[in-house]
């Protein structure tokens, strides 16, 4: 059976159904038909946020398939509520590249899914669109004001490196030249397009707390410069409000429910490696103030995705997660400890068992924030019994929690476990969130912490481009930004091959990309694709829709 055919099973309650579940009436909700809705700001409430138990899901250095952390993290909040505490998964919305492409949606997998998946992997409630839309709302302006006789700031063209963006993988749109035309059209300069979750309006969505901290971050994205070197921002070009007013909807996280009828929000898709990788600050808080518990997931490993959603969102924001799960699969490691991308569903344990250092160095890595981490074994149909006890030993050796989740074939069942490892976590308070770097420290600095302490590196080293951006940042007066590295997710060092827990190695910074409106910095240490490109056989060629409307070939 494939996910859709399990997801089309379930008789979906009512949207107003799961509102009474956070103890809201159906007039609280503003509903996107039977099955969506979007929850109003009003609903958040400071007091509960801080109440609520935060836990989050990560994982191991991942396969190109993923790990199960989406799947993982709706499990868990099944099982935490068949255990009696009030829980709200709250996640990433997918965005339409893969979905097309080769990974597929992001709406779970298995028996732990949010439905209607249909919807969510399918535009969902326009967001993504609002957000191309401000985003190509300030591309527009900018060659406008270029344009412009009357109304110019004097930007020079050949520094503005703001594109336009589209949420769809088109390899022929990351290179193009517009303005053709004569003078009427423009003038004429190279750009490009981004996938729309690459989007900095998207990072900001997700770390804005309002409409007013929204509009305050759209106008402090940087633009170019002028033919005198002096920096322009959106702001300069009077456009903060009509982007905001653009989003106003896009703004509200969105409610749906698992497959247990559980409450879900997804809301916001930012990438993993240029941007932090998780959903809303608003989604979260919402979440947190409408429940006991709130199960929320960060992008790719716990390298990538745990470091900037602790550093990065749990600082701007004032979170402390209580617990990190980190979702190991036995494929994963056999593959760091050396087996073949095409043999990983074979038992081997000699490999597994080399591969086990990538995990101890992530579990390192969360009790560096001070945070006590529990190990879930993302169960698949051909792990053998001999593997799983395994990882069981290293835990116990290592004296870490562990628990099989079978989340995948028996929903919240498989979790009940891991559920109360993280109960247990929680109530006996043995985390105690602390940052990795001070905001306050210089840029080098707080890249050479995380390379250091959470990649394992000798040291970095800057490229001439790198080092002069460094002179541009310390010129704009950014240098009290977080860092957001991006790196690969494939290895814990910025090298592709290096599997399990490297060693003796040292990280280069190509380049520090600005993305003040988001509010952080970008090192860039590998060829970082922002508008992917499909494969020969896209998923697109087996997804349909019959006249009844019944859609097939969503995974
Ligand atoms: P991530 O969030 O880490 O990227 P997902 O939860 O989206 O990973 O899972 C990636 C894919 O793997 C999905 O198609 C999901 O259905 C599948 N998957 C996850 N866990 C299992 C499992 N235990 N057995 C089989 N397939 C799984
Ligand atoms: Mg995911």
């Amino acid at each position: 059976m494939t996910d859709l055919d399990i997801a089309k099973k379930i008789e979906l309650k009512h949207i107003s159904s799961i509102a009474e579940k956070l103890g809201l009436q159906a007039d609280d909700i503003e509903m996107y038909g039977k099955y969506k809705a979007k929850l109003p700001h009003g609903l958040m409430d400071k007091d509960k946020v801080d109440r609520c138990n935060l836990i989050l899901v990560s994982a191991v250095s991942p396969t190109p398939a993923g790990e199960g952390k989406t799947t993982m993290s709706i499990g868990l909040s099944e099982g935490l509520n068949q255990l009696g505490k009030q829980t709200t998964v709250v996640l990433r919305e997918p965005s339409l590249g893969p979905v097309f492409g080769i990974k597929g949606g992001a709406t779970g997998g298995g028996h732990s899914q949010v439905l209607p998946m249909e919807d969510i992997n399918l535009h969902f409630t326009g967001d993504f669109s609002a957000i191309e839309k401000a985003h190509n709302l300030l591309s527009a302006i900018i060659d406008n004001n270029i344009q412009s006789k009357t109304n110019s700031v004097g930007l020079d063209p050949r520094t503005v490196t703001w594109k336009r963006v589209m949420d769809m993988n088109d390899r022929s749109l990351r290179n193009i030249v517009i303005g053709l035309g004569g003078t009427t059209s423009g003038v004429p300069r190279q750009t490009g397009f981004d996938i729309t979750a690459a989007s900095e309006i998207m990072a900001i969505l997700c770390l804005s707390d309002d409409l007013e901290d929204l509009k305050k971050r759209l106008g402090n994205i940087f633009i170019g410069y002028t033919l005198k070197r002096e920096p322009i921002y959106a702001k300069d070009l009077k456009v903060e409000g009509a982007m905001a007013a653009l989003l106003k909807d896009a703004v509200k996280p969105n409610l749906v429910q698992t497959i247990e009828g559980n409450p879900a929000i997804i809301h916001g898709g930012p990438f993993a490696n240029i941007a932090q990788g998780t959903n809303s600050v608003i989604a979260t808080r919402m979440g947190m103030s409408l429940s006991d518990y709130v199960v929320t997931e960060a992008g790719f490993g716990a390298d990538l995705g745990a470091e900037k959603f602790l550093d990065i969102k749990c600082q701007s924001a004032g979170l402390s997660p209580k617990a990190v799960v980190l979702t190991t699969t036995i494929r994963a490691l056999k593959y760091h400890g050396g087996a073949d991308l095409k043999n990983l569903t074979e038992e081997n344990v000699e490999a597994l068992t080399k591969g086990l250092p990538n995990l101890e160095k992530h579990l390192e890595n969360v009790k560096q924030f001070g945070i006590t981490p529990v190990i879930s074994i993302n169960r698949f149909l051909t792990d053998s019994d001999e593997e799983i006890e395994t990882i069981k030993d290293f835990a116990k050796n290592n004296n870490v929690r562990v628990a099989l989740a079978e989340v995948w074939a028996k929903g919240g069942k498989g979790a009940l476990e891991l559920a109360q490892h993280v109960i247990d976590i929680v109530e006996e308070g043995s985390s105690n969130f602390k940052p990795l770097y001070d905001w306050e420290s210089d840029v080098k600095t707080k890249i050479e912490t995380i390379a250091t302490k959470i990649y394992g590196a000798d040291g970095v080293e800057y490229s001439a481009l790198a080092k002069k951006n460094l002179r541009t940042i310390a010129n704009l007066g950014l240098e009290k930004l977080p860092v957001c590295v991006a790196k690969t997710q494939k290895s814990l060092s910025d090298n592709p091959k290096l599997l399990g827990q490297p060693k003796g190695f040292s990280i280069t910074v190509r380049e520090i990309e600005i993305a003040a409106g988001a509010g952080f910095l970008v090192p860039i240490t590998g060829d970082m694709m922002r508008m992917p490109g499909l494969p020969a056989h896209p998923a697109s060629e087996n997804i349909n829709i019959d006249n009844n409307g019944n859609i097939s070939g969503l995974f």
